[in-house]
């Protein structure tokens, strides 16, 4: 499909610096990874399709590299931050262009086994807790360097993010 130009991804798409400087993972053929806002669920990624769709169904030849890149992103995420268990979640309710939430869960999260986005519906309007939620155990430039090493050493099709 043609790009939307109502759509903040195909914006974001048309000029990779529309996502902040270093948050970048990878740039694979058929998608854009970004660090996630989220970090207290350190490694949390978006992997964001290049086409503009809305349901996978509409990906067409593109469909499997697309779950491909989205299954490496999730084994650098699981070999760099080791988490109990991913959460991949690909909704678009509220923006309707394909992209995939990979979220690792902590044994450490006490709130582990529901979907995290009751976390962040509670901290929306708690200054604090959204802090919280946004802080990781290592920084952002450190988890996307990670990350960029391991999808480096596994041979991810695409390059690093700048
Ligand atoms: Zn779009």
């Amino acid at each position: 499909m043609t790009p939307d130009p109502n759509c903040p991804f195909c914006k974001k798409l048309a000029n990779v610096a529309g996502w902040p400087a270093g948050d970048v993972v990878w740039q694979f053929p058929h998608s854009v990874a970004v660090l996630g806002q989220w970090q207290y669920y350190t490694g949390y990624c978006v992997l964001v399709a290049r086409e503009h769709a809305t349901e996978l169904s509409q990906l067409g030849p593109a469909r499997a590299a697309y779950l491909d890149e989205m299954s490496r992103l999730a084994a650098a995420i699981e070999t760099c931050f080791r988490p109990l268990k991913l959460n991949y979640e690909l909704l678009g309710n509220q923006v309707p262009h394909l992209h995939w939430h990979i979220f690792p869960r902590s044994v450490t999260d006490h709130d582990r086994v529901r979907p995290v986005w009751f976390a962040l519906d509670e901290a929306d309007a708690d200054p604090v807790e959204q802090r919280r939620l946004e802080t990781g155990t290592v920084s952002r430039a450190e988890a996307v360097a990670r990350l960029r090493e391991q999808l480096k050493a596994d041979g991810a099709p695409g390059e690093q993010g700048s």
